[in-house]
């Protein structure tokens, strides 16, 4: 029943407007400055409290309502892109949308893509595609055929939530993918659990071999950033830095991009410090 209730309201979520987004920074440790942005989607339907993505968005994939909420968050972020393009030169910073496999079993996503990039003058490379790992299974060949094509846009691939769902190493190798996303269930347990530290160790060695850049997402505290950055991990996502912003505190985030996070950086390294004396 709430499964029902959601696909009738999702209905007519983008009509009434109650769709938009946010965009959570990802942190390069090798420049320390924001190197991309991740596109998350928010619903607050119309006199109700707000429904999580991790709840209606796998219902809206099973309905088939994805392809057009799928469609608006890419023509909201293209638009978006090309405002800032008026206002700053970001160029080197990646703005990321979550695409369902589904949406990628057919040819329309790519059409509006080219289409909305044509539009708005935006160039490929500021855009960048996350598949979801868990979704690899079905429709495989034509999956790595759409996303060869978008590929040779120029537009970046990068394999979300790696490590909790089907695609394996032989899948990995075929598809082509620039980024690998550490999944957030690993790097919670650091300091924890040694089992996933060492699964966290190996995922880095396997992106660091296969050439591909790495993101650790839900990186939430000093130990847990420590830990990544001693396995030489590429850009981190998560609170520890920001949680997901509105696109006016992302433009200002952006403007101010040199040293925005040099206090977090400096709580860092004095804890290293510390580390170090003890
Ligand atoms: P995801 O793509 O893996 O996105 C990362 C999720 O982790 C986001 O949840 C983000 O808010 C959350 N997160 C980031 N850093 C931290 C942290 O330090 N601690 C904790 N506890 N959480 C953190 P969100 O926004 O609720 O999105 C959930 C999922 O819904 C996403 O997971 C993605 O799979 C899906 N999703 C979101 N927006 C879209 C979209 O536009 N299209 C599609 N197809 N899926 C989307
Ligand atoms: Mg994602
Ligand atoms: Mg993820």
């Amino acid at each position: 029943q709430e499964k029902q209730r959601i696909q009738v309201l999702l209905q007519q979520a983008i009509i009434n407007e109650e769709l938009y987004l946010l965009y959570q920074p990802q942190v390069s440790l090798h420049n320390n400055n924001i190197v991309g942005c991740e596109a998350l989607v928010r619903w607050k339907p119309k006199g109700e409290a707000e429904i999580s993505p991790n709840e209606f968005i796998p219902i809206a994939e099973e309905s088939g309502q994805i392809d057009a909420l799928g469609e608006w968050v890419l023509k909201e972020v293209c638009q978006q892109i090309a405002q800032w393009n008026q206002l700053i030169d970001f160029k080197d910073v990646k703005i990321s949308i979550n695409v369902s496999v589904r949406q990628l079993t057919t040819d329309k996503f790519r059409s509006t893509l080219i289409k909305q990039l044509e539009i708005h003058d935006i160039s490929p490379k500021q855009i960048e595609i996350e598949v979801t790992e868990t979704a690899m299974s079905t429709n495989y060949d034509k999956l790595v055929e759409e996303l060869e094509k978008i590929h040779q846009l120029g537009v970046y691939i990068s394999m979300d939530d790696f490590g909790t769902g089907h695609a394996s190493l032989d899948n990995l190798r075929k598809l082509p993918l620039d980024k690998l996303k550490i999944d957030r269930s690993f790097i919670q347990d650091i300091g924890i659990d040694q089992c996933d530290e060492d699964i966290t160790k190996v995922i880095i060695t396997i992106a660091k071999k296969m050439s591909l850049e790495l993101v650790a997402e839900g990186v939430e505290t000093i130990e847990q950033l420590a830990f990544l950055s001693g396995e030489d991990c590429d850009n981190i996502q998560g609170y520890y830095f920001s949680k997901p912003i509105t696109a006016e505190q992302l433009l200002s985030y952006l403007q101010d991009n040199e040293n925005l996070f040099e206090d977090k950086f400096d709580s860092y390294h004095l804890y290293l410090e510390q580390q170090d004396s003890a």
